[in-house]
């Protein structure tokens, strides 16, 4: 199939061709039809499937067609909500890029940075915005924006909205919607809660599906290091001396260990940068781009920072910890060997985490390869339910000396004043 085939304006069709997409991917040959002929769609993908292309191609040409019969100062006509500040980026970036010989704009907005510039944006008026829940209400609550002319909705990414607790964002949102529009749903797991939200927003959805979340891993080379917890930071140096490996992305459950690595790594004098919940937006799109422009070799990234993270022709991930959710490997492992390039992972396991690795096995339904060649080798045991036990009381005890402690610094180094009497 081609994107002629589709039915597709020659505006988009030229943007397709300065991207090099040669043919739609799976969930583009199935939505792009539904979507134009106005139907609801519940699309089951996760990212990595086209499936920003696969709301955004039709949604520009509705809104290229509507385009014609309208005059006026521009209205936001279509609403993408999104999980994350990295994914609305992305999500503005792909609508640029397919709209662009179109008359069709668009503007990204999130939280975490001045909302001046973005309330600027929006008094011009805009067709396409794309918004993470809590910026969208705040400017909505301020009257800044209004949904009343929203013609398309697209929810994206609905179970992590859901993860990050994001419900009654959303439904104060959709309160807020036309009842008369068009709505996509797009959501990598459909549990019982989403597709129960999916029938508050959709009627008469048509289905789409592709990649279930386990089925990805099946196209990446996966590799497993087992190793001691403390020579994890030992083993990752000996991995990253491997000049096949360029760049990697590189997981860490916690930022707390996340700017630990980054820290070892600096050491080393290799090229690295952390981002995470606790980096500024600025910090954090700096160290993207230095990524995307390869003066970063290794990007240190948390789960949620790294969710829908879009690096063309990444090749490797490292995970320096395993999850304890399976589907959170499958996503991780997912960011690389996108759209048909070659991907691999490797996975550093410590002796607690052997157990989330049998999981994962289970989910994937295949054995990840033990790397052999390993000058770090686990030879310590799990522990038992005791020694858990002592480890997470002498955890706790260490908390709380550290909180102690640091009350009793800010008390003598804030030692409080006397009001002056009136
Ligand atoms: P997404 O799932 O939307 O995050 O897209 C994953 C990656 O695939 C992005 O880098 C897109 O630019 C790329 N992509 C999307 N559609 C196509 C296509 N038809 N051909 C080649 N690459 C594509």
């Amino acid at each position: 199939m081609t994107f002629e085939d589709l039915k597709l304006i020659p505006s988009i069709l030229k943007a397709l061709k300065d991207k090099n997409y040669t043919e739609p991917t799976s969930i583009q040959a199935k939505s792009i039809p539904l979507i134009l002929n106005r139907e609801d769609v519940l699309g089951s993908a996760q990212t990595g499937t086209g499936k920003t292309a696969a709301f955004a191609i039709p949604i520009i040409q509705h809104l290229a067609n509507d385009k014609q019969k309208q005059s006026g100062k521009r209205r936001i006509s279509a609403l993408v909500i999104t999980p994350t500040r990295e994914l609305a980026i992305q999500i503005g970036e792909n609508f640029a890029a397919y709209g662009k010989y179109t008359t069709i704009t668009n503007t990204v907005i999130f939280g975490g940075v001045n909302q001046r510039p973005q309330v600027n944006i929006l008094k011009k008026g805009v067709d396409v915005l794309i918004a993470t829940p809590g910026r969208l209400l705040d400017l909505m609550n301020q009257g800044y924006i209004s949904l009343r002319d929203v013609d398309y909705f697209v929810l994206d990414e609905a179970d992590r909205m859901l993860d990050m607790g994001f419900i009654h964002d959303i439904k104060k949102i959709l309160s807020k919607l036309p009842k008369k529009r068009q709505s996509l749903f797009f959501s990598a797991t459909m549990p019982k809660n989403i597709l129960g939200l999916s029938q508050q927003i959709l009627i008469n959805p048509k289905k789409v599906a592709v990649n279930p979340v386990s089925s990805t891993a099946e196209t990446i080379q996966q590799f497993l290091y087992t190793t001691n917890k403390q020579d994890k930071s030992k083993l990752l140096l000996h991995i990253l001396k491997n000049p096949e490996i360029g760049q990697a992305l590189l997981f860490s459950r916690t930022k707390h260990g996340a700017n630990r690595i980054v820290r070892n790594l600096q050491k080393k004098k290799i090229d690295c940068a952390a981002i995470h919940g606790d980096k500024s937006q600025n910090q954090r799109q700096k160290a993207l781009k230095g990524f995307k422009a390869e003066n970063i070799r290794v990007l240190v990234a948390t789960d949620i920072a790294a969710r829908g993270i879009d690096i063309d022709r990444l090749r490797y991930v490292i995970n320096y910890d395993i999850p304890n959710e399976p589907e959170t490997y499958v996503h991780r492992i997912g960011r690389c060997g996108r759209a048909g390039e070659e991907g691999t992972s490797i996975s550093i396991c410590e002796p607690e985490e052997n157990v989330y690795i049998r999981d994962i096995e289970r989910l994937i339904k295949q054995k990840i390869e033990v790397v052999s060649e390993n000058p770090f080798p686990q030879t310590d045991k799990p522990m038992n339910t005791t020694e858990k036990k002592a480890m997470e009381k002498e955890k706790q005890r260490k908390k709380q000396e550290f909180f102690a402690n640091r009350n009793k610094k800010r008390g003598s180094q804030n030692p409080g004043f006397k009001r002056k009497k009136r």
